[in-house]
C-alpha cells in the first residue's frame, strides 16, 4: 500500500447523509461512512475508550445516539492540511488530518 506523501490533498470533498466522498489529488475516491469516522476519532477522549476494553455488557443497551444513523452537522476545514467534524451525537471535538482520513478511507478498501 503506498503511503500517502506530503503532497496528499483532496481535490474535492462532498458529504451526504450517510458518508463522505473524498476525492484525492492522486485519483483514489474514497467513500468514508460518518459512523466509521466517528468510531476513529482521533481526540484524546475517544482514544482513551478504545484502549481500554470494555467488559462485556450483560444486556446490550444502546445509546439514544447509537440507535439513529450517525451523521456530520458541520465538516469546517482548518488551514489546508485537517478539517474539524461535528457528528450529530453532539460529539465535535475530533479534528480529522488529510493523512487520517486517507488512513481510514483505506483500511475500508477491500471490505465491500
Ligand atoms: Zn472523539
Amino acid at each position: 500500500m503506498p503511503r500517502p506523501d506530503e503532497n496528499l490533498s483532496l481535490n474535492s470533498l462532498k458529504a451526504d447523509r450517510e458518508a463522505l466522498l473524498a476525492q484525492w489529488n492522486d485519483g483514489v475516491i474514497q467513500r468514508i461512512p460518518w459512523r466509521t469516522l466517528r468510531d476513529n476519532c482521533p481526540c484524546a477522549t475517544c482514544r482513551m475508550d478504545r484502549a481500554q476494553p470494555k467488559p462485556a455488557p450483560m444486556f446490550n443497551i444502546l445509546k439514544p445516539e447509537e440507535v439513529g444513523p450517525i451523521r456530520a452537522t458541520a465538516m469546517v476545514p482548518l488551514g489546508n492540511y485537517a478539517y474539524h467534524i461535528d457528528f450529530s451525537d453532539g460529539h465535535k471535538t475530533g479534528i480529522y488530518s488529510l493523512e487520517l482520513l486517507r488512513e481510514i478511507g483505506e483500511s475500508l478498501a477491500g471490505e465491500a
